[in-house]
């Protein structure tokens, strides 16, 4: 059995804190524009959902859903997206939002696919940047926090599907005993 234990490394209400703030410069910076928030599932789920509502303009909301092939405690070089978007995002501003850039491939690989759709702009906003792991050169519009090179889970991260539901950000220790 593996015992995992997860330290605090953003707490609830450094969260919100930052959230407001991106909401504020977000609205400041698509006011007037026909604005589509893309959620990248399933990580970025919690942080869309308190971010879309920090937002203060009209907008559409849509999802697609993204995996990578391999453990998900690593980057494995490989993402697929498995659910498509619904809405036409041809000439409107487009802003995806991502749980985490690590080595960048996932947010390279959508920022690239999505503009094969002619949206007028696209941009990333990330909750969580790993700067000392980037790989591929992509440009992150908006981030919320630059941590470590640390696995996190919660708020929306997963570790083997699980610990997404927790409300703060925890950097991940697995202790394996071989039970
Ligand atoms: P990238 O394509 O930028 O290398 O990696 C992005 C994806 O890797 C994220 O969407 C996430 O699924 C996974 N990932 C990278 N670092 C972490 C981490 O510290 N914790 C969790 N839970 N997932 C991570």
């Amino acid at each position: 059995m593996e015992r995992i234990f997860g330290r605090p490394i953003v707490t609830q209400e450094e969260m919100r804190a930052r959230i407001r703030e991106l909401g504020k410069q977000i609205t400041t910076d698509y006011t007037g524009k026909d604005f589509v928030l893309v959620g990248v599932l399933k990580g970025a789920y919690a942080f869309y959902a308190d971010l879309a509502r920090a937002i203060r303009i009209p907008m559409r909301v849509d999802f697609l859903m993204v995996t990578s092939d391999g453990s998900r405690a690593k980057t494995s070089g490989k993402v697929k997206m498995v659910t498509e978007l619904t809405e036409d995002i041809k000439d409107k501003d487009v802003l995806l939002v991502e749980d985490i850039v690590d080595s960048g491939l996932t947010a390279q690989y959508l920022v690239k696919t999505l503009a094969k759709k002619k949206p007028r702009s696209i941009k990333v906003c990330t909750l969580l940047s790993k700067p000392d792991r980037r790989t591929n050169n992509v440009t992150i519009d908006y981030v919320g926090f630059k941590i470590p090179n640390k696995y996190v889970v919660g708020y929306g991260l997963d570790y083997q599907q699980k610990y997404r539901n927790l409300p703060y950000l925890a950097v991940l220790d697995i202790e394996g005993d071989q039970e």
